[in-house]
């Protein structure tokens, strides 16, 4: 069985439409549990199922950690720590059950029933114990949109920014899964014609279209780590919304970053698309000019082709506000993560690094609504004829993100949620 997990002529015998996210050549991996079992655990998304890794490990039919379990576990941290072989044989053996031709998994009547979930039936939590949330700003378009709009006059970016990933920390105690509403924050703002700060409730909610990376490897305090070992750190990336409040971040910024303004919810997408799925999708970014410093230097494709899109859902229409892709990111995800490393800065197995939000060149391409609606100035028109500058309670806001392959697609599923109101301030 040495036919290659990625090859896209592989067929399950599990039916896979065409435009679904989850065909054979994807398998990524997320945390389940049913009304049945309730018990939090590791499953891979295969078309319309999900299959039960922790079924299919107390059984030994798939067990990549000897006698210790990591799959009947709350989240895929355990697995990580295993480490890339280990992370290329499971995915070889999943392929392989999974196979059309394949009979142990197919023609076991009772196997099949125990371990595959239909995932209609499947409550899908969040995928990784998020030890540390590090949100870089690293779309050049992006930075420049913003640029353009608070310093009107200036250059569009900062003198630093062609010379390292910017990023800052973030919490992540606050990183949810898709579905989960994001409630709107309260904070202190100045109103520009205002002498004094007030307290209330964000007027100018927004969201940041980005993809995160999931670490799956660490590294020791005090120890950098070269571009090739931060490649293969990687475990798999997850679409990221960065929920952001307009009105807190630009009173609270100076000097040290934001805050507030990103502290209260950062939504990811269940299922992590793992490194080896995408490699085929592998592109050259754009060119860096000028040369980064060497523990920065890029060999080979480090960028990846990856469609993008946000939907905005007001009342019973969605529309679709925004098309991008995430190969226009200037710093690449293991350039962020080898300048993280480069101080001595310790990465932990469950460490997210959001990309910073997405933007392409054109005006249809951008990655929040600050650009869409340019921080209000132009509002847009949805579907049904409502207009929005910023988001509205009750609005919903949804991520979608695939690769395109030969006939088949390597999906994220959607990384949505709900505004709700906010909650009055305690006295
Ligand atoms: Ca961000």
């Amino acid at each position: 069985m040495a036919s290659n997990p990625s090859d896209p002529s592989l067929r399950s015998f599990i039916e896979v439409a065409p435009n679904s996210d989850f065909p054979i050549q994807n398998l990524p991996f997320g945390v389940f549990s049913t009304e049945s079992s309730p018990n939090k655990r590791v499953g891979v998304a295969i078309g319309d199922f999900v299959l039960d890794l922790a079924e299919l490990e107390a059984r030994g039919s798939l067990t990549p950690a000897g006698d210790a379990r990591v799959f009947d576990c709350a989240s895929i941290n355990p697995y990580m720590t295993l480490g890339p072989k280990v992370w290329l044989q499971t995915r070889a053996r999943i392929s392989e059950l999974l196979r059309s031709n394949v009979a142990t998994l197919r023609d076991d009547k009772s196997l099949r029933a125990a371990a595959l979930v239909p995932r209609e039936k499947a409550t899908l939590h969040l995928p990784i114990e998020v030890m540390g949330f590090t949100d870089f700003y690293s779309s050049r378009e992006h930075a420049s949109n913003v640029g353009k709009m608070f310093r009107p006059h200036g250059e569009p970016l900062m003198p630093n920014w062609l010379h390292m990933p910017i990023g800052y920390n973030g919490r992540a105690s606050t990183v949810v899964v898709s579905g989960t509403p994001a409630r709107r924050p309260n904070g202190q703002t100045k109103p520009p014609q205002a002498n004094a700060p007030i307290q209330g409730a964000s007027r100018r909610l927004d969201f940041e279209l980005e993809m995160g990376v999931v670490v799956g490897q660490p590294n020791q305090i005090g120890t950098p780590v070269s571009m090739a070992q931060a490649q293969e750190m990687i475990f798999g990336f997850v679409l990221l919304n960065d929920w952001s409040a307009r009105d807190i971040q630009p009173w609270e910024q100076p000097p040290l970053g934001p805050f507030q303004a990103k502290a209260f919810a950062t939504s990811i997408s269940p299922w992590v698309v793992t490194r080896e799925a995408l490699a085929p999708f592998l592109v050259d970014g754009p060119q860096q000019e000028p040369m980064p410093l060497p523990y920065l230097s890029r060999k080979g494709p480090q960028n990846y082709d990856i469609s993008l899109e946000v939907g905005l859902r007001v009342g019973g229409a969605e529309t679709i506000i925004s098309r991008t892709n995430f190969k226009y990111m200037y710093w690449s995800s293991a350039q962020q993560l080898a300048h993280h490393a480069f101080c001595g800065c310790a990465m932990r197995v469950g460490d997210l690094l959001g990309s910073g939000t997405i933007s392409g060149p054109d005006k249809h391409e951008r990655g929040s609504l600050l650009e869409l609606s340019w921080n209000g100035a132009e509002p847009l028109t949805l579907e049904d004829g409502a207009q929005r500058t910023f988001l509205e309670d009750g609005d919903t806001l949804t991520l979608r993100g695939h690769a395109q392959g030969d006939g088949y697609r390597i999906g994220f599923g959607e990384c949505s949620g709900t505004i709700l109101p906010p909650v009055p301030p305690p006295r």
